[in-house]
């Protein structure tokens, strides 16, 4: 018997007498007449109201047609064997599978230069001459050093800024002194551009090093122009042309985009999604603004709330369902990694939801200077004057200082959602995650308010309406399982 499965027992509290015993599982309420129950590997049932005192109190009789279900999905054990158990603990094995390959993601901040005013923008961005806000090859050069390091298999390198293509000889440089030095390990690369100085000899280098572009596309030409204002008003414009570029001679799927949702976005969510469908994306990721950096010096202009989004987010999902019903190929990024976690037992790697939270155990970023923060997030606000995050610098520190003498541990310990208060009980728990920069950002308080945090209340939300389409629209249903795939 494994340890956690030994663990599983004692919580037991069989007696002869009882039909059968409970596995470990948590409850909430899906609406009025119903319950969602799931399991710790996040496997869900969903159950009239009604039977739970007698569910929880072992009074359900062994021939109630749910006994099978409850059975087959480890919330409930007739048999006095550990089967279930060893089930449940090998599938929570391989969803905290990623805990073994930590520290997979290296964001280099190579330039905080930009040509970009994004009113939302997370980056303290300067302008476009002024060079000393660059990355030194000698910065550079440690920080890839540093890097590799890292005990992961895989290691995916991302390029940020500012603007990265304006520090191109250091992308350059990072790019091959890390194929030079690195072992065994996989590697990736991308660039997160706005597309603006793209140029032949640029894509050339991408292709040979097979780097992948991720850009930025807020909606139609107004919308996006209006979002993401530049010298000449043509931001729109120039992303596509340079979308269009880097296919031809990249690869069409070597070219992913992103959007931010503003507050002149909330009305048009079905304009936005057919701009992405217009241009051959056959994904799109709904994204909520983020409160730091300039976001929120803007927040008036650009900010909304948490309500504003969840209506925004349940029509853009409604409109991509209904696109996939004639025919066109579209799927919401967050949705589908939420419904990874809810139908698979695969581990997903996304890590703004993590438990505990990614920042520094699945991701570091190197700043311009060198400076090494635990999230990208935590880099926005050490510009804002709050160092938190910080973790050291890649002049001074060794991965061992990084990991054991940072604050690193200590808030891997404090952002487990099993022992989060308000997570512990949430049914939710298994697919949901936490984000201590987000809490410390914007309640004052790491591990957070959960009662108040817009965190909190937009993943539930969104969770609780995956639930119910997969519950109650059997069409939206076989889409959103074939997501999960
Ligand atoms: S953040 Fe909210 S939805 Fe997520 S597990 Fe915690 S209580 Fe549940």
């Amino acid at each position: 018997m494994t340890k956690l499965a030994a663990g599983f027992k004692q919580i037991g509290h069989y007696r002869i007498s009882d039909p059968y015993s409970l596995l470990p599982f948590r409850f909430m309420r899906l609406d009025a007449g119903r319950h969602v129950l799931t399991n710790m590997a996040g496997q869900h049932l969903v159950v009239p109201a009604g039977i739970m005192p007698e569910l929880v109190e072992r009074r359900l009789p062994t021939g109630h047609p749910l006994v099978p279900d409850l059975e087959a999905g480890h919330f409930v054990t007739q048999g006095a064997d550990d089967v279930h158990l060893e089930l449940l603990a090998a599938q929570i094995r391989t969803r905290q599978a990623r805990l073994a390959d930590m520290t997979a993601l290296h964001m280099f901040v190579v330039s905080l230069r930009c040509d970009h005013s994004c009113g939302y923008c997370q980056v303290s961005r300067v302008s476009e001459d002024r060079k000393a806000f660059d990355m030194t090859p000698k910065t550079a050069d440690r920080a890839v050093d540093l890097m590799l390091r890292s005990p992961s298999r895989q290691l995916k390198v991302e390029f940020q800024g500012g603007e990265p293509l304006l520090n191109f000889p250091v992308i350059q440089r990072i790019v091959e002194r890390t194929k030079k030095r690195a072992g065994e390990q996989d590697l990736a690369f991308v660039i997160a551009t706005n597309l603006a100085f793209v140029t032949d000899e640029i894509l050339d280098f991408c292709a040979a090093h097979q780097i992948c572009i991720s850009t930025s596309l807020d909606g139609p030409p107004e919308l996006h122009n209006t979002n993401r204002p530049r010298p000449g008003k043509d931001a729109h414009a120039r992303t596509i042309d340079g979308i269009n570029r880097c296919r031809a001679r990249l690869g069409h799927d070597r070219v992913s985009a992103l959007m931010t949702c503003t507050a002149s976005s909330l009305a048009q969510p079905e304009a936005i999604i057919d701009e992405y469908v217009r241009h051959g994306f056959q994904e799109i990721f709904l994204r909520y603004i983020s409160p730091y950096g300039f976001a929120v010096r803007a927040a008036n202009k650009v900010g909304y709330e948490t309500e504003q989004f969840l209506e925004f987010y349940r029509r853009g999902l409604a409109n991509i369902l209904n696109l996939n019903g004639e025919g066109v190929r579209m799927r919401e990024v967050y949705a589908s990694i939420l419904l990874r976690r809810m139908l698979t037992s695969q581990p997903t790697g996304y890590v703004d939801l993590q438990s505990p939270a990614g920042a520094g155990l699945s991701a570091l970023v190197y700043n311009y200077n060198g400076e090494v923060y635990a999230s990208d997030e935590g880099r926005m606000l050490a510009e804002m004057g709050d160092k938190t995050f910080h973790l050291g610098s890649v002049h001074h520190s060794t991965w061992e200082s990084l990991f054991l003498d940072s604050p690193l541990l200590d808030m891997a310990d404090r952002t487990m959602t099993e022992g989060l208060p308000g997570c512990s009980e949430c049914a939710f728990q298994p697919w949901c995650g936490s984000d201590r920069v987000f809490h410390h950002a914007t309640q004052g308080d790491a591990v957070g308010h959960r009662p108040t945090s817009a965190f909190c209340r937009r993943n539930m939300e969104i969770m609780r309406h995956l639930v119910r389409l997969l519950e109650d629209d059997p069409a939206a249903a076989e889409i959103l399982r074939g997501w999960a795939r």
